[in-house]
């Protein structure tokens, strides 16, 4: 007879993401029915304390009643709509007023996508367009860094730093990418701090004046990279970064995919790193994952460039059936109020210290060699040495095995290279962050007995 659990019924037919297929064949999928504040709970009757917040966004938990009431109100008035040939949803205006009240920017203009990835190539289209429209065909190339994270279609693939992107032969022509900023990791013998954002700087320029100003189009930078490891920038990156940006004439995107809408301790984290970027890429937190909607948010100068584009080539050809969806705006717009309003804000900024503080209790662990983070995301790199910084054989899937240690006892946390992440939901109550303190330690200690 046909095998009809859960796990044979996901196997026949659903295609997992980013997933080990030998390692989810010998643990078994989990197959999530529903959720309670940061908790999920699966077919088999199990809980788990989800410390991922679904995938860094389900940030005000999985049963919001507020959100769910919003989305079902807006279901209800208009359910769908676009934002073509001259027409949009009147939330969709309303949440753009929204997003450049709360951005950084005195003035701008939002263009809606359903992703992250999807906002990401929608703003290289815009610098593009909006660079041959100014007379500059060839200003088309995209710097960014290794390790970092800008989504899976193959614009953005190209702009992610990751070496996994090769099986696709990407990236593309044209996108580059420069040193990580990551100190512990990258920092030279004997190097200080603000010597590595020097070098990191040196490089930059080096290469704009290399590749020839006029031909790049844009850098784009997570203020935290989230997926390359919650690495945090050095002291005065960013303020050294846009400096040499605007001597070039060369735009600054802040890729506030994950860091957005409160992560970091503050609404940006540009505004976290003190730091006035071009334009924001938003996602995620945006809609505090109850839909799937991205947004370009861009500053008063890329706004005006963008308009007088739009009138010189005519027409912007480019938007998602979906741009603006009065249901993801309701959404965001009640998100936006929910994070900023009800005090889930307040939370990370009240208890990131508490987080803080607890990790690095944990991080005492000898084969801890360095926790990083700020706000509600935070990682912990294993080591084999301390003291050498040496990584375990990549063979002992250390970081995975730490993860899965976690998950046997309901705890979700996220492996990344040779770390693991945590970036809870903002609504985590102490007692929550106590537990989720518990079983992460009782996983490391574990999986470092096992591993020696
Ligand atoms: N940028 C950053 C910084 C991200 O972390 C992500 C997703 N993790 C993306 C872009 C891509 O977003 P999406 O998965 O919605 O396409």
């Amino acid at each position: 007879m046909k095998d009809q659990s859960w796990q044979a019924r996901a196997d026949a037919h659903s295609f997992y993401g980013f997933t080990d297929l030998p390692t989810i064949h010998d643990r078994g999928t989990v197959v999530v029915t529903h959720g309670e504040g940061p908790y999920i709970f699966d077919t088999e009757g199990r809980k788990y304390l989800d410390a991922n917040s679904g995938l860094w966004n389900m940030v005000a938990g999985f049963d919001h009643p507020g959100l769910i009431e919003a989305a079902q109100a807006q279901y209800a008035r208009f359910p769908g709509y676009h934002a073509f040939f001259g027409r949009m949803s009147d939330q969709t205006v309303m949440l753009s007023e929204k997003l450049i009240e709360v951005s950084p920017f005195d003035d701008g203009k939002v263009f809606y996508t359903n992703s992250g990835s999807e906002a990401n190539d929608t703003m290289v289209k815009m610098l593009w367009f909006m660079h041959a429209s100014e007379g500059k065909p060839q200003k088309r190339k995209i710097l960014t860094r290794k390790n970092a994270y800008h989504g899976v279609t193959a614009v953005s693939a190209s702009m992610t730093g990751k070496p996994y992107n090769a099986v696709f032969g990407l990236p593309l022509p044209g996108f580059l990418h420069l040193t990580c900023p990551h100190f512990w990791r990258e920092g030279q013998p004997g190097e200080t701090e603000e010597q590595f954002t020097q070098r990191l700087v040196n490089e930059l320029e080096a290469t704009i004046i290399k590749e020839g100003a006029d031909t790049i189009a844009g850098f784009f930078a997570e203020p935290v990279m989230g997926a390359g490891g919650v690495i945090t920038p050095p002291k005065g990156y960013f303020q050294a970064v846009s400096k040499i940006l605007k001597k070039y004439d060369i735009p600054l995107i802040s890729d506030e995919v994950i860091c957005g809408f409160g992560r970091t301790g503050n609404t940006w984290g540009c505004e976290t790193y003190e730091f006035m970027p071009d334009a924001i890429i938003s996602s995620k937190n945006l809609t505090a994952g109850f839909f799937p909607m991205g947004a370009v948010i861009l500053g008063p100068e890329l706004a005006g460039r963008m308009q007088a584009a739009s009138e010189v080539i005519e027409e912007f050809p480019h938007g998602f059936t979906a741009s603006g969806h009065p249901v993801g705006c309701a959404i965001a717009l009640k998100a936006i109020d929910v994070v900023m309003n009800e005090g889930l804000a307040d939370n990370v900024k009240r208890l990131s210290p508490r987080l803080e503080a607890g990790l690095a209790q944990i991080a005492q662990n000898p084969n801890i060699g360095e926790l990083r983070g700020v706000g509600y995301m935070w990682a912990l790199e294993a080591v084999k040495d301390r003291e050498t910084k040496t990584p375990f054989d990549g063979s002992l899937s250390v970081s995975e095995r730490i993860a899965n240690a976690c998950t046997d006892q309901g705890l979700i946390c996220r492996p990344l290279g040779q770390s693991v992440v945590l970036c809870p939901p903002f609504i985590l109550t102490e007692p929550q962050m106590d537990e989720m303190f518990e079983k992460l330690e009782t996983a490391l200690k574990k999986v470092f007995a096992e591993v020696g």
